[in-house]
């Protein structure tokens, strides 16, 4: 087999590193950059982390702000056109995956002739080219987007969730600070985390799965699994938040060299059409789409449950794979993560969007990685199950 692996050029990672962006893009003698961000990060005064080490070097940067969770086609536009209107040679993307996301997508957008759209972008095409490099610092422990070469957009006109990957994507930089996650709410910590834990056990069983990174989700899937309850309830435990932070970017660099699978093909559509949080989307599915592929890679999700720690040496694969599936469960039930009907997604609405669901999560071509690889109708017998 042959493997291509893929990593940002540069990471600093630890307590405080944010201190040190203006240093980061003297490395690549960057001097003027746009900083993407969103609105909280603006009106909560986190964007000052950032700010201020680069006044003292002399860097004011403009800020784009306007960034939504789950970023639009049209949001990467205007981004795009604020690009274009100034004289930038680097964008920053500051915040959660969706930030950081929209850094990378402006990046790609800006390199194509002026009137290009995003979704000519979506896979199974391959976007490598960006027009300046991006330099990303999470504020989440969660999507691993600093070191991933995906973003995530979403089509206004379809309501599509499209994954764009390529090069274009992938930063040439990432500052990884678990300082930044201290002001992190439970609901957003216990799903980003599950989004992280999603990443590492999906890029594990994929059938693009290779040696560097089954070594990169392991070691993720340690560091989630012993730390995600801690992080949720005691958000100042340093050594929580920390071990999170990395495995949140370990388990980035395992399904960037890897794979996601069938959760994330079947939670896109779940994020475009209600609006659920990405990593909520992904725990709502988690328990059901990993005993659907159970015995279909048994070995493998037996090895996940031991590094997660809730299995030992000796027990044999079956029963791993049992405890795998009860603390999956157990984990939603003590992060208190809802049903769709308790989210409030109405049944009906739920029932008559399905079969579209099931054709764009088999369209993203996230579920063919998957140990087990499902028809349309079973994913819609996946989404009833949920
Ligand atoms: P997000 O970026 O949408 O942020 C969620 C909320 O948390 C926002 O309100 C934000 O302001 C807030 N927040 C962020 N950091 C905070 C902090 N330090 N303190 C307090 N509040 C904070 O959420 P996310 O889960 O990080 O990103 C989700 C997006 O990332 C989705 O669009 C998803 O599809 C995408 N994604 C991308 C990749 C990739 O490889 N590119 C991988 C997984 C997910």
């Amino acid at each position: 087999m042959i493997a291509t692996i893929v990593s940002p050029r540069l990471m600093r990672i630890g307590g405080g590193s944010t201190a040190q962006i203006a240093e980061v893009l003297g490395l690549f003698g960057l001097s003027r950059p746009l900083l993407v961000t969103d609105p909280w990060m603006v009106s909560s005064g986190t964007v000052n982390r950032v700010l201020e080490p680069l006044a003292k070097a002399g860097i004011t940067p403009t800020v784009f702000s306007d960034t939504v969770p789950d970023p639009t086609d049209t949001v990467i536009e205007a981004g795009v056109a604020a690009f274009r209107a100034g004289d930038y040679d680097c964008l920053i993307g500051f915040g959660g995956g969706s930030p950081m996301d929209t850094a990378k997508a402006m990046a790609i957008l800006a390199a194509a002739e002026p009137g290009a759209k995003m979704r000519a972008f979506k896979v199974p095409a391959s976007a490598d080219k960006a027009a300046v490099p991006v330099i990303c610092i999470p504020t989440t422990a969660g999507t691993g987007s600093e070191a991933t070469r995906f973003t995530v957009i979403t089509d206004t006109e379809t309501d599509e969730k499209m994954l764009i990957a390529g090069l274009g994507a992938l930063p040439l930089a990432a500052i990884v600070d678990y300082e930044l996650t201290y002001s992190v709410p439970a609901r957003t910590t216990a799903d980003t985390g599950i989004d992280s834990l999603t990443h590492a056990l999906e890029a594990f069983v994929s059938k693009r799965a290779n040696p560097h990174a089954d070594s990169l989700a392991l070691s993720a899937m340690r560091l989630i699994g012993r730390h995600l309850r801690i992080a949720y309830r005691q958000p100042h435990n340093a050594a929580a938040r920390e071990a999170m932070m990395l495995g949140a970017m370990q388990a980035g660099l395992a399904f960037s060299n890897s794979s996601v699978a069938l959760v994330h093909g079947m939670s896109r559509p779940i994020g475009a059409h209600f609006h659920v949080p990405h990593g909520l989307s992904n725990a709502m599915l988690l328990p059901a789409v990993t005993e659907y592929g159970l015995n279909h890679a048994l070995p493998r999700y037996a090895e996940a449950a031991r590094a997660m720690g809730v299995a030992t040496r000796d027990d044999a694969d079956q029963v791993a794979g049992s405890k795998l599936l009860e603390e999956l469960r157990e984990l939603n039930q003590e992060l208190g993560v809802p049903t769709p009907a308790q989210y409030g997604i109405g049944a009906a609405k739920w029932e008559g969007l399905l079969p579209l669901m099931a054709q764009q999560a088999l369209a993203s071509g996230s579920p063919a990685n998957n140990p087990r690889v499902p028809e349309a109708s079973e994913i819609i017998a996946l989404y009833r199950r949920v």
